[in-house]
């Protein structure tokens, strides 16, 4: 198996190398393509009014000046041009990608990319506590399992899987829970303030944070202490309104 590992976090982040530990549990070809700098919140973004760069650490391992969407386009189309990867892994992300946290997670859209090539993918996110630091070894314990015990049921075509882990250490975790995209109440706080010279700026500070927990969702599966588990697919038609919509409009 032919794996392909990046993430929004950059090439230097301990999540890709946690990410990368996981992946050389399930095999020895193991290529990392992986932005430069931090793209966290840079979405499903292609870099197109700039040339990207592309630099060689080693033969399987390459840092891009752009965005996750950009690292799995260029892995596939101009690095791996031999095999396309069986299997993209995207992570393990620095924090929660939860809830709506989907539609701004450069994490998801790398997994995202590789569904829209054709090519089964599964983003990875640790969650963690403010109070604490990161648990990382728990992704990296029950990462490689459960990667073996998806890819042995159907994948179907379109759907990637959206994986948080809880902020407790491995022997802690009750589980997986199969479980829907969540929703928090929104509160993004923007800082606002003044730069040296006068002039006023804003910066989007906390996202939203504050979970409405409800039953058989990702928030609510983490704060029981379970590794969420999320299939989502690229289609975003609301099927209900399609109908409506049909019967109302359609003549
Ligand atoms: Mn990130």
């Amino acid at each position: 198996m032919r794996i392909l590992i990046t993430n929004d976090d950059g090439i230097n982040a301990p999540g890709l190398a946690v990410l990368e530990a996981i992946a050389r549990e399930l095999t020895d070809d193991v290529w990392v393509v992986a932005p430069e700098t931090d793209q966290s919140g840079a979405s499903h973004s292609l870099t197109l009014h700039v040339p990207l760069r592309l630099r060689k650490i080693n033969p399987k391992r390459f840092a891009v000046s752009g965005t996750p969407t950009d690292c799995v386009l260029l892995a596939t189309r101009n690095i791996m041009t031999d095999a396309t990867p069986d299997l993209v892994l995207s992570g393990v992300n620095r924090g929660a990608n939860m809830g709506e946290d989907v539609h701004y997670s450069g994490t998801i859209a790398a997994a995202k990319e590789a569904t829209l090539l054709g090519v089964p993918a599964i983003a990875f996110s640790q969650v963690f506590l403010p109070d604490q630091g990161l648990k990382w070894e728990t992704a990296r314990r029950h990462g490689p399992g459960l990667v073996r015990r998806v890819l042995e049921s159907e994948w179907p075509h379109g759907m990637l899987l959206n994986v948080n882990f809880p902020p407790l250490d491995p022997d802690d975790v009750k589980g997986i829970k199969v479980a829907r995209q969540g929703k928090r109440k929104i509160g993004d706080k923007i800082v606002h303030g003044r730069d040296p010279r006068g002039v006023p700026y804003y910066w989007i500070g906390g996202l939203r944070r504050e979970g409405m927990d409800n039953k058989g969702t990702d928030l609510h599966a983490v704060a029981q202490g379970f590794i969420a588990m999320t299939p989502l697919h690229i289609d975003l038609t609301h099927d209900a309104s399609l109908e409506r919509l049909k019967r109302a409009l359609e003549t």
